[in-house]
């Protein structure tokens, strides 16, 4: 079956165009430095991030751990969100192979670290505390709803880093849809930080790989990192051309995204039985089911699949589903109709 899949953007294919760049694309062994398509697509991605240089890392996680281990030295402080995906998904890596020391804060409702919550954060230059080094924001802020954060709030907590002299790190998995919802252009999302890192694989389509970029000395650490932490490929040039029409095609589009993620969650505010609460800021839609549906969420789930559409639950009762390039207009119709019939039978 083609099954409607909306349980991430990380499950998209890639595109037509992506294969025929993929299958021609000139190759070298990037740990020399010597794929050409690589070397492309880091220059590429730097120029568009207004930054002086980037590198292409195999996940969005290698890229969040590579950028901490090059700001941050063994027992260091690391201040980030509480619902961050660098503090709950990424395995404590930083942890465990960086040896870093999260100071977790709370995100709050809107996706921001309050500045005062930061402020209060930074350990005080005192031999019984750690040292504070680095403080991270999430945009969008996945768990919180997909929520871009502004050009004016990633400023305040630049200026704040600044006055305390602390890097600043931006896990930008999705900076594209942030800049995309707010009408902004990225540069101005990502002047602020120190490093930022962004996922090719997710809404942008690529098959492989994430970016990461600084400047040139925080690049040339990371560099070596990357060769540490295994993440030196060889002819990756293959999934750098996927990743340059990525950047090229996919960065422009993501708007369409996110007026189907409206139009989803105006279709879905008419189904009985879920409460849908949130306008959807970027690609994700969240949603609960009301007390009176029965059905557990594993079972929304498998009558879903039954019915070709794949969706995932986020938290108990909680739903979370998100658009991107293989989800049209009929595969909206097509889910919201399987919503309806799914419910009905199980309220
Ligand atoms: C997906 C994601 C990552 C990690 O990317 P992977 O390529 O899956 O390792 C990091 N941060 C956020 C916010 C993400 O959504």
């Amino acid at each position: 079956m083609d099954y409607i899949d909306l349980r991430s953007d990380t499950v998209t294919k890639p595109t037509p165009e992506m294969r025929e760049a993929m299958a021609t694309a000139e190759v070298g062994d990037d740990v020399y430095g010597d794929d050409p398509t690589v070397n492309k697509l880091q220059a590429k991605a730097a120029e568009m991030l207004g930054k002086e240089a980037s590198l292409f890392v195999p996940s969005g996680t290698m890229g969040n751990l590579i950028a901490i281990m090059a700001h941050c030295a063994r027992g260091e402080e690391v201040v980030c969100g509480d619902r961050s995906h660098i503090y709950m998904n990424e395995a404590g890596g930083m942890s465990a192979l960086g040896g870093a020391y999260p100071h977790a804060i709370p995100n709050q409702k809107d996706g921001t670290l309050r500045l005062e919550d930061i402020r209060n954060a930074i350990q005080p230059d005192d031999q019984h505390r750690a040292v504070t080094r680095l403080v991270c924001i999430e945009n969008t802020q996945n768990v919180c709803g997909g929520i871009p954060l502004t050009v004016e709030y990633t400023k305040q907590v630049g200026e704040l880093a600044k006055e305390y002299g602390l890097k600043f790190h931006i896990d930008g998995a999705r900076i594209f849809n942030a800049a995309a919802a707010l009408d902004v252009d990225v540069k101005a999302l990502v002047a602020p930080a120190d490093s930022v890192m962004f996922c090719l694989s997710k809404g942008l389509a690529s098959p492989v790989g994430s970016m990461i970029a600084g400047t040139r000395g925080f690049i040339a650490k990371a560099f070596r990192l990357r060769k540490m932490l295994g993440g030196g490929m060889r002819q990756a040039g293959a999934l750098a051309a996927a990743g340059l029409v990525s950047l090229e095609k996919m960065t422009g589009r993501l708007k369409q995204d996110h007026a189907r993620a409206k139009k989803l969650f105006e279709a879905l505010k008419q189904v009985p039985g879920l409460r849908v609460e949130a306008k959807p800021s970027s690609n994700m839609v969240y949603f609960k089911l009301e007390e009176a549906i029965r059905l557990t969420e594993d079972q929304v789930v498998e009558e879903m699949k039954k019915r070709g559409v794949l969706v995932d639950w986020s938290a108990p009762r909680e739903f979370r589903l998100v658009t991107h390039y293989w989800v049209d207009d009929a595969g909206v119709e097509k889910t919201t109709a399987a919503m309806r019939e799914v419910l009905a039978q199980g309220g």
